[in-house]
């Protein structure tokens, strides 16, 4: 979990020191996001009057904010300070469903899937989709993936894994090309095939995001994906 984000209201003189040099008195708001960005916001305008973006060291203590980073250092006094507080801090994103494991929200952002309050982490694909159902073991959310057949399973791989489904589905299904051996499904980073008799044969194919409809005339199967009906082998000119 983040240590949070803080913040300070407060009739301040803030010095920047840098490639300009700068010193502004007003009354600002002070962010200080997990990540030690500092972003300093007056009344005007919609972008801060001075920042610090991924400081190395910040510091923030009776009123005083102080951020440095390499030549750059940025310090933020009140004189008067209005209030400051810490605040929790989290990823936002799409929600997705309760958590099973805490009262929490389970949001999707980017390539993953966490929780508002205990933070618990699950990676998915970039290409599934959450669609509102659950998984009947433990609660999560599932999700729905395309590796040669359209997969329903758990967002926990610990819980039922995708690369177990798509192995059930395709492993040993399709022949090699080159030499008598089957493909079999493996992960080298994504989900792929590969030629049994590696390293003699170095035959292999990514598995596509998209549903094996047919069999191509080389012998592969043809997938329906967004982009339209392709081979395997995105190399094959023998489309349907
Ligand atoms: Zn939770
Ligand atoms: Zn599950
Ligand atoms: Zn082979
Ligand atoms: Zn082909």
């Amino acid at each position: 979990m983040h240590d949070g984000t803080r913040v300070m209201a407060g009739q301040c003189t803030t010095v920047f020191e840098g490639s300009r040099e700068r010193e502004q008195r007003g009354d600002v708001l002070v962010v200080v996001k997990p990540d030690n960005t500092v972003l300093v916001h007056d009344a005007e305008g919609y972008q801060p009057v001075a920042w610090l973006t991924r400081a190395e060291t910040v510091a923030v203590e009776d009123g005083t904010v102080t951020a440095s980073d390499g030549e750059q250092f940025l310090r933020v006094v009140a004189h008067e300070e209005h209030g400051s507080a810490r605040f929790p801090a989290s990823q936002a994103g799409v929600p997705v469903g309760d958590c099973p494991a805490c009262p929490g929200t389970l949001v999707r952002a980017r390539s993953d899937v966490t929780c508002t309050d205990c933070g618990d982490r699950y990676g998915l694909p970039t290409d599934a989709t959450i669609n509102g159902s659950r998984c009947d073991d433990c609660g999560l959310p599932t999700m729905r993936v395309e590796r040669g057949a359209a997969i329903e399973c758990c967002l926990d791989r610990d819980c039922e894994s995708l690369d177990e489904r798509v192995k059930d589905e395709f492993d040993r299904e399709w022949p090699c090309k080159h030499c008598k051996g089957d493909l079999r499904v493996l992960r080298r980073g994504g989900l792929l095939v590969g030629c049994e008799n590696y390293p003699d044969c170095d035959t292999g194919y990514s598995l596509p995001s998209g549903v094996a409809v047919g069999d191509c005339d080389c012998g592969l199967p043809l997938f329906e994906t967004s982009g339209g009906l392709r081979c395997l082998d995105s190399r094959c000119s023998k489309e349907a």
